[in-house]
């Protein structure tokens, strides 16, 4: 018996759709793995305490160790897109975006991306999807003023107030001299993710 069109048709939605799905993962830019666990390696540890120290830590940790052993697979991939995104997975992103922007901060920043910067800590006190993450991180704000007179010290105080926040949760501390071990470099070709200008302007005016 011949196949009911209906089906005939489902079945080359189906095969598009995940076609174009392998297409996607080929394509989409890792992001810069190789420096997630730095700080850790260059406090001398093995790559197996290393492993045990992020797992004992935080259960949660345990995508981030085996980045470790298959060093081309993201924190960040989520393994069921579909599924609603937890809380844990947000922080982690949206600390990534953080410590990036802290990492490329301008050196000698002018007064412009100083307020840059302090805008954008108040603003995600305010819109932060999680509503006592956000309202914690307002009271982090008052009593911690967002410091950015150079890009050593708004990468020290992100990493001050992300220990504070560290605490609140009972996540381990993390030692900001190894701030820029762990955060900075990009995954970029060409270098493309270079910030116009160098480390002086990193804005476009
Ligand atoms: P994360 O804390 O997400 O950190 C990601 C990676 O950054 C770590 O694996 C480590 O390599 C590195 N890192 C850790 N600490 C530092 C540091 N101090 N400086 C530099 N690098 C560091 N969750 C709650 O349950 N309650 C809250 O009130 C809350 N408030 C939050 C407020 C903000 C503004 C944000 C961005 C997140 C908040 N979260 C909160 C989420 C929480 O901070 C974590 O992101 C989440 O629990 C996942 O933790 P994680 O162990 O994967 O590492």
């Amino acid at each position: 018996m011949s196949e009911n069109p209906l089906e005939a048709i489902t079945k080359a939605c189906r095969s598009f759709c995940s076609s174009f799905q392998t297409h996607l993962s080929r394509i989409l830019p890792a992001p810069p793995v190789e420096h997630v666990d730095k700080p850790y390696a260059a406090a001398g540890s093995s790559s197996a305490s290393i492993f045990s120290f992020l797992t004992a830590s935080n259960p949660r940790a345990v995508d981030e160790a085996a980045l470790l052993k298959n060093p081309k697979e993201s924190v960040l991939e989520r393994k069921n897109a579909a599924a609603p995104l937890t809380k844990e997975e947000l922080g982690r992103a949206t600390w990534t975006l953080l410590h990036t922007v802290a990492a490329k901060f301008p050196d000698t920043p002018t007064r412009q991306q100083k307020r840059d910067v302090r805008e954008l800590m108040a603003i995600l006190s305010r819109i932060y999807p999680c509503k006592e993450c956000a309202d914690h991180f307002k009271d982090v704000l008052k009593s911690n003023p967002v410091q950015a007179g150079s890009q050593a010290e708004f990468s020290q105080w992100l990493c001050h107030v992300h220990n504070i926040v560290n605490r609140s949760v009972g996540k381990p501390i993390f030692p900001c001299q190894r701030v820029n071990a762990r955060w900075g470099k990009l995954d970029c070709p060409d270098r493309s993710c270079d910030l116009e200008g160098g480390t002086n302007s990193g804005y476009p005016f």
